[in-house]
């Protein structure tokens, strides 16, 4: 595509028309053009979920090369979900593109990082006194939190939990739970890391309580609170399979680490921003964690990652110990700063419940006619379902993947995710409207009976 053609492509953005609408077979000829082209100039670990060359998006669609749209229920990966292209997020960066574009924060400071920060010690669980950091990406954001945590603690060690996911950097690797394909051949791993058992109701049937007695027993025992510089969760598992622990089981963990003086780190890179129907995820559990890495929704689709937390934690780190060339880029921040007042000005947080409420009645629907559906969860416009053989109650990977490929073959893109391979997770943008988010339904529905 030249920048002609980019040019000449249809504007994104809610004004986009909201429909399914299938010109070709998926992919179509242009798309089949760019597909050949990246398989010869992009490395094969770089994968990709929906065979398509996107050109534009908004509202609940992607339109691609040949004139495709289709349905969003992906919002890329929990980030666009303002929606894509939203006119706040497109104006607050076509304006400071022209202001500038750099100067580098640690060089010379400017105003849209700092709101930025004092937004998000605003917004964050709990009302103490914070501090924010801004980076790059939602791995690099746990990274810090992790240098933050043991420069406060001057302890070395971190746990993580059973089907985590924090990232793809070599500390972020060593705390994600599954080999493949993150992991598997990219050792050797960053030192100092363990893993608890996580509390997952469907497979383990324990309740809150038991299941943080279960983690905190192997933690005292295996690592030692002397030891722990900071336990790192995601409250609803994101990679794993939109996992909601139990009861009682977060709030637990984070009474435990009080009285050790470990730093508990909520990783909400997914869960964030009016997801789950919550600001962040840690409100519905009602947690106040010490630290909270965000990233994907917070800037409305650029790169811009935080780490946010208690002012006397965050403030150990010596001066020109944290920071980054490019974080907190003066775009991305301006970007962040209209995504924010979207959230809370375009009633989100209420619209991720009333998405929630519709994704979730039609999946327990289907849940009630089809075994094959082992159980409906999630929170907010933050749903997923898990897919089992009937017989065994064993994870059924195959069976997520075919589904999936049906559906987006019919202009839906959905994704999958889970340690087993077999949960479908529902994460449209809070933008859609209800009969696209139906329609979208009727498809995956259709699928499941077609394979
Ligand atoms: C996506 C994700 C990350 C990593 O974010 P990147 O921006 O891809 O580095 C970390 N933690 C969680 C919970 C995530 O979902």
């Amino acid at each position: 595509m030249s920048i002609a053609d980019v040019i000449t492509a249809p504007l994104g953005g809610p004004s986009l028309p909201q429909e399914r609408r299938l010109v070709t077979a998926i992919p179509g000829p242009r798309s089949q053009e760019l597909l050949a082209r990246k398989a010869a100039a992009v490395p094969a670990g770089v994968g990709h979920t929906v065979p398509i060359q996107a050109v534009a998006a908004g509202g609940g669609v992607v339109v691609d090369a040949d004139g495709n749209s289709l349905i969003d229920l992906g919002s890329g990966i929990a980030v666009t979900s303002v929606g894509n292209a939203h006119p706040g997020v497109v104006a607050a960066v076509q304006a400071q593109a022209a202001q500038f574009t750099h100067t580098c924060f640690m060089i010379s400071p400017y105003d849209s990082y700092v709101a930025v920060a004092e937004a998000l010690n605003r917004l964050t669980p709990g009302d103490h006194e914070k501090r924010t950091a801004l980076f790059n990406s939602g791995a690099e954001a746990v990274e810090n939190a992790v240098k933050i945590a043991r420069k406060y603690t001057g302890r070395p060690a971190v746990v993580a939990f059973d089907h985590g996911y924090h990232g793809r950097t070599n500390l972020t690797m060593a705390l994600t739970a599954k080999a493949m394909p993150y992991k598997s051949g990219f050792g050797p791993f960053a030192g100092e890391i363990y893993r608890a058992p996580l509390s997952y109701p469907f497979r383990d049937g324990l309740s809150g309580a038991d299941a943080a007695a279960r983690a905190i027993s192997m933690i005292e025992k295996q690592v030692g609170a002397d030891n722990l510089a900071a336990l790192v969760i995601e409250p609803i598992q994101g990679e794993g399979g939109f996992i909601v622990p139990a009861d009682g089981f977060l709030p637990a963990l984070v009474d435990w680490c009080r009285q050790n003086g470990v730093v508990f780190i909520a990783d909400e890179v997914q869960t964030g921003f009016a997801r789950t129907g919550e600001m962040f995820a840690s409100d519905g559990f009602g947690i106040v964690p010490d630290l909270v890495t965000t990233a994907k929704g917070l800037a409305g689709g650029l790169p811009l990652a935080a780490v946010t937390g208690r002012a006397e934690i965050m403030d150990a780190s010596h001066a020109g110990g944290l920071g980054g060339t490019y974080g907190g880029n003066p775009i991305a921040c301006a970007a962040a700063l209209a995504a924010i007042d979207a959230y809370e000005h375009e009633g989100l947080v209420e619209r991720a419940r009333e998405i929630g409420a519709i994704l979730t009645a039609r999946l327990e629907e289907l849940q009630q006619t089809d075994p094959r559906v082992g159980d409906v969860r999630g929170r907010g416009a933050m749903v997923a379902v898990e897919f089992v053989d009937p017989a065994t109650g064993a994870p059924d990977a195959a069976l997520a993947a075919a589904v999936a490929k049906a559906a987006i073959a019919e202009g839906v893109i959905l994704l999958t995710c889970g340690t087993y391979g077999n949960v479908i997770r529902f994460l449209p943008p809070l933008s859609i409207d209800d009969r696209l988010l139906s329609e979208g339904l009727d498809v995956l529905a259709a699928s499941l009976a077609a394979v």
